[in-house]
């Protein structure tokens, strides 16, 4: 069961666009090198939304961020490239403008047609974005006559275009959000069971209050990745010079202590791959046990692990995964990451409801070309989360008050 009321929420369906200026907030902060759009997904995503408005006649605004340009204007954070980029998978001209407020805006609003597109330059080049700005979020919404909010990977953010613009202008979820909010209540609401969570990465702290909520609701828990050792050192395993975050031992302690009296399995790795030094040709070995001598490093789990891992997500019925096996963004240190994937895609052929959120596994997913073996893979790694711990999320909050 979920611990929070659920919300009311008008969908994108529900509201009558024909004609009328429709304020979209997206998520195209993609990854980029140089003014090149290194993966589309994010735009590709949104398609369905901007396919039903074009074909209703609206007059669609859209409004997004990139990067963190801390309120300055920086020309390398322009989301021109990405308005080029939407015209080719829409296949139809897409106009920008270099200002999301103002006249600038308002004029390029004003040349709109029924099913013409606009991008707004990128939000966070206002400081008031992100402070949540009354008086910004008021000039953003002059833009439109209707909101509709299709950032999932914005919505637990208390900013402008994700809550304050929602006091000005009736608003209503896009599909992508739906469908991000369908699998993830599928998850916290009523999972298949057994239900596997794994989580990875390198931060425990970041991700401590999710483990704990986790615990509530997970048959297993599996912990990989960096964030591994903290909960080995917790039980006095020796884990040489890998990343430890020593002032979470207590908090890890606690998480295996709630673990055991919830009956909830937490799995660690059984061997680790170690070096003695992080570098993309260091000779690599394997532990072929729980602790790992003093002098090495641990960079991604062992062969044991993936063995012992990879049977327990072919058990699972649900398997949600955020966060990396290993510092998969070096090549020899992404099997394990790559292991999990190509479990969790076995898995979803057997029947399993598949979720991954987070950029580094989605990463590891575009690499591999496992990602359209998942049954969903969320664009809000943060946001779903979140979601998972039980915490409402503001923009969807002010869009239901
Ligand atoms: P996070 O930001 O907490 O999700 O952590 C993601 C990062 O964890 C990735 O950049 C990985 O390279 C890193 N990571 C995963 N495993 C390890 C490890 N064994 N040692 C150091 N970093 C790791």
């Amino acid at each position: 069961m979920t611990d929070k009321p659920a919300l009311k929420l008008k969908r994108i369906q529900d509201m009558t666009v024909k004609g009328k200026r429709v304020l979209v907030r997206v998520d195209y902060n993609v990854p980029m090198k140089g003014s090149k759009i290194e993966d589309n997904a994010r735009i590709r995503e949104t398609l369905k939304t901007l396919e039903y408005l074009i074909a209703e006649g609206a007059k669609i605004v859209l409004i997004a961020h990139l990067g963190r340009p801390k309120g300055k204007v920086e020309p390398k954070y322009s989301l021109k490239p990405v308005a080029a980029e939407l015209a080719k998978l829409l296949k139809k001209p897409v106009a920008f403008a270099d200002d999301c407020v103002g006249p600038v805006a308002e004029k390029a609003v004003a040349a709109l047609k029924p099913g013409d597109v606009l991008l707004l330059e990128n939000l966070r080049f206002h400081a008031e974005e992100e402070a949540n700005d009354p008086a910004f979020a008021k000039a953003l919404a002059k833009n439109g006559e209707i909101f509709i909010q299709d950032a999932f990977g914005a919505l637990h953010r208390a900013h402008a275009s994700t809550a304050g613009v929602t006091k000005y202008l009736p608003g209503a979820i896009g599909f992508l959000v739906q469908r991000e909010l369908e699998f993830l209540d599928r998850v916290i609401g009523n999972p298949q069971r057994p239900f596997l969570a794994i989580i990875g990465g390198a931060k425990v702290s970041d991700k401590l209050a999710v483990l704990d909520k986790l615990l509530e609701r997970v048959d297993a828990l599996l912990i990989g990745g960096a964030m591994a050792y903290t909960f080995l050192a917790a039980q006095g395993i020796n884990i040489g010079k890998s990343l430890l975050e020593k002032d979470q031992i207590d908090a890890a302690k606690a998480i295996i202590e709630k673990a055991y009296n919830k009956k909830v399995e937490i799995l660690l790795p059984a061997d680790h791959l170690v070096v003695r030094e992080i570098k993309a040709d260091a000779a690599v070995v394997s532990t072929q046990a729980m602790s790992i001598p003093s002098d090495m490093i641990g960079v991604d789990i062992g062969p044991h692990s993936i063995e012992f891992f990879t049977d327990h997500i072919a058990k699972a019925k649900t398997i949600f995964w955020n966060g990396p096996m290993g510092i998969f963004e070096m090549p020899a240190f992404a099997e394990g990451s790559t292991a999990v994937a190509k479990a969790m895609a076995e898995a979803t052929e057997k029947g399993a409801i598949t979720i991954v959120g987070g950029g580094d596994s989605l990463s590891v997913l575009a690499k591999t070309g496992l990602a359209s073996k998942m049954s969903h893979c969320s664009t809000g790694g943060g946001a779903s989360l979140e979601l998972l711990e039980g915490k409402a999320l503001p923009g969807l909050v002010a869009l239901a008050s």
